[in-house]
Formats: C-alpha cells, sequence, structure tokens
C-alpha cells in the first residue's frame, strides 16, 4: 500500500488522499475535493481509481466525486447513513464491515459526532495501522460539531472507537490543522513539553511537508485524548468549568475550541 497526500491550499486547508495498491495498481479517492489534482496524482503513479469513499457528507468532502467518477467509472462508498445526503452512493459501508481492495484490507469504523453520519477507515493489511479520520480526530484536536454534529456522539466515539486504537496507528486527518491546534493545546496545558516539542518541529514545515504522527505520540499532546491529565483538570477548573467526568473535559474542551 502506497498513499499519497494531496494538500488542497484552500481556505479549509484539505487534505485529499489516493491510496494505491502497489500490487495491482488499483487506488480509492478517499475525500476527493479536487478531482482533477486526485486524477493527475493518480495516473502520476499508474494507478486506476476503482473506489471513491467519502467520511462524510460535508462538501469539502465530496465536491471532487463526479469529475472522478466521471473519468473513472468508480462507484462512490459512504456510510449506509449517508444514502441520501451524499449524491450517487453505490454501496453504504455497515459499521465494522471490512472490505478489500487489491492487497489492502480496511475497517469501517463507525465515528458519529462531526455528524450522524461520518465513518474512519482503519488498515488491517498494514503492519501498522493507518487510521484515515476525516473531520473526527485532527492532529492535536477533535473535529468539531457545529455543522450537523453532536459532541455527546463525538465524546462516545473517542471513548469507544479511538481509546481502544494501539499506540502505533498512523493518523491520516482530512486537514492540516496541526499548528493552529498546538496552540490551542498549549493554552490547557503550558507546561507540556511534548507540545511545546512538536510545535517547534512544525512551525516552519509547509503543508506538504507535515509530519505523520501516531495516536502514541497524539496521546502525548492531543487534549482530546489526555481527558485524565490532572493538570489539563486543574487548568478548565481554574477558568470556571466544572469537571465532574471525561465527558464534561471533552465537551468543555470541544466548547473552547469553538470560541477560541
Ligand atoms: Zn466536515
Amino acid at each position: 500500500m502506497k498513499v499519497i497526500r494531496l494538500y488542497m491550499n484552500n481556505r479549509l486547508r484539505n487534505f485529499n488522499y489516493i491510496i494505491g495498491c502497489e500490487k495491482t495498481g488499483q487506488a480509492i479517492a478517499l475525500d476527493p475535493l479536487d478531482g482533477e489534482a486526485v486524477l493527475s496524482a493518480a495516473k502520476a503513479e499508474g494507478w486506476q481509481i476503482k473506489l471513491i469513499i467519502n467520511t462524510h457528507e460535508h462538501h469539502d468532502h465530496i465536491e471532487g466525486n463526479p469529475t472522478v467518477q466521471a473519468a473513472t467509472g468508480a462507484p462512490i462508498w459512504a456510510s449506509e447513513h449517508a444514502i441520501g445526503k451524499i449524491p450517487n452512493v453505490a454501496r453504504g459501508l455497515i459499521a465494522n464491515e471490512v472490505f478489500e481492495l487489491g492487497s489492502m484490507v480496511f475497517k469501517v469504523l463507525p465515528t458519529p459526532g462531526h455528524t450522524p453520519v461520518h465513518v474512519c477507515l482503519l488498515t488491517v493489511s498494514e503492519k501498522n495501522p493507518i487510521l484515515f479520520s476525516g473531520d473526527t480526530l485532527f492532529n492535536a484536536c477533535a473535529g468539531n460539531c457545529f455543522n450537523g454534529g453532536n459532541v455527546d456522539q463525538m465524546y462516545e466515539t473517542f471513548k469507544a472507537v479511538l481509546k481502544p486504537l494501539p499506540d502505533e496507528t498512523i493518523l491520516y486527518p482530512g486537514h492540516d490543522y496541526m499548528k493552529t491546534n498546538l496552540g490551542f493545546s498549549l493554552v490547557w496545558e503550558p507546561n507540556n513539553e511534548d507540545t511545546t516539542y512538536w510545535q517547534r518541529s512544525v512551525e516552519s514545515l509547509q503543508p506538504n511537508d507535515m509530519p505523520y504522527m501516531t495516536l502514541g505520540q497524539e496521546r502525548l499532546y492531543n487534549p482530546f485524548l489526555r481527558l485524565e491529565s490532572p493538570s489539563l483538570i486543574a487548568k478548565l477548573e481554574a477558568s470556571g468549568e466544572s469537571i465532574t467526568s471525561s465527558r464534561a473535559v471533552f465537551t468543555a474542551l470541544r466548547s473552547r475550541r469553538d470560541k477560541w
């Protein structure tokens, strides 16, 4: 498997992914926004796009579908709950189903929260699993819940779906927000040396050069994965939040991030 990450250079800072099987040349276009860019990147690899998959229904994750489909004939797959919300979905993906393309094997993770129909893809054919997290988990943050989402569902997704994933899982998020998010992390854990280290490490990098982080690394600085951190809880309480549970930490952080 080889993954091409394309930075869209747009206001929303989307990443598009083309996931290719190097043995068969079959590929998946994930959340295509700039269809032409996706097509030319696949062509440069000698790949044939066999599937278009959308993590969720937001326009910046589906807008390139028609262009890619017109050129390749690839069917569109998305959550079964996205049928009717995303045009021309040919197959509704069911929670935890496993599918193959070439030598690549993926599991569909149901991850509601950013929107009710959101799914993530997890590779099960790679030595180190890869998580294509769409707008659920970003570097140093969680996705927002103010555009059709629900923060309680997002918390449940983090707890039930993301938390059990192993540290060596590599994160491929839907947007390049890492620099901004590390700034937010530092507001709530100003003495976190890992956050400071990574902020310094990435501050001069261009989007195409941003590192691929593991969940183990994210767990060191992503506040949404650090709900039990005593310093984080103390900081939230000092700012007037009433913290009685991990859910309360998550909800308070998401609310603060919306206003930040
Ligand atoms: Zn979105």
